[in-house]
């Protein structure tokens, strides 16, 4: 099983990303991860991708394509995933769609996480002063949460169109948000 949780940035994408997978037995896919590892590691790619990263812009398709294939073609997702992070632009979304058509496979369930902007941009600050992300900074908060509204926001119609996706209140305790996805997936 195939499941994407989708979000703006701070709706907790990881943290109920993490309690699925778990739960599931799936890995978990997150391409925010990986970019920040490669950052970490000082690899080219990690080279490449910072200044966008730090502005919070998103880092480009040219890159991201090919990351998120790799992890896909991965032995661990052949039987399913969680994904989380991506799929973020239109381009992604397509390769994720046809990658998996390729194997017979499709996205089962999308989890869309509903959580204020006021409450995002509340979490997102607090987070930065426990975490220290170059990314939380006043000016990388608001220009993620625009980005979100232009590039990921019109995925959901794209997949709302093929009845998949799941509007999950956001806002509540870390059980209560599990539980309410426990509910939607059956399991
Ligand atoms: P958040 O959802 O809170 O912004 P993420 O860890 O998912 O946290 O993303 C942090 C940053 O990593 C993004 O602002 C972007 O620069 C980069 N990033 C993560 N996933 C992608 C992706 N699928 N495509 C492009 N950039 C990405």
């Amino acid at each position: 099983m195939f499941i994407l949780i989708l979000g703006a940035p701070g709706s907790g994408k990881g943290t109920q990303g993490k309690i699925l997978a778990e739960r599931l037995g799936l890995p978990k896919i997150t391409t925010g991860d990986l970019i920040r590892g490669a950052m970490r590691d000082g690899t080219p790619i990690g080279l490449e991708v910072k200044k966008y990263y730090d502005e919070g812009k998103l880092v480009p398709d040219s890159v991201v394509l090919g990351m998120i294939k790799d992890e896909l073609d991965r032995p661990e997702a052949k039987d399913g995933a969680i994904l989380d992070g991506f799929p973020r632009t239109a381009a992604q979304a397509e390769l994720v769609d046809r990658t998996l058509a390729q194997r017979g496979q499709r996205l089962n369930h999308i989890l869309l996480l509903d959580v204020t902007e006021d409450e995002l941009v509340r979490r997102m600050s607090q987070r930065a002063q426990v975490e220290g992300r170059p990314d939380d900074t006043p000016d990388a908060i608001r220009t993620r949460l625009q980005v979100y509204q232009r590039d990921t926001a019109p995925l959901i119609a794209h997949y709302a169109q093929r009845g998949i996706v799941h509007r999950v209140p956001g806002t509540g305790s870390v059980d209560q948000i599990s539980e309410a996805i426990k509910r939607i997936i059956g399991r």
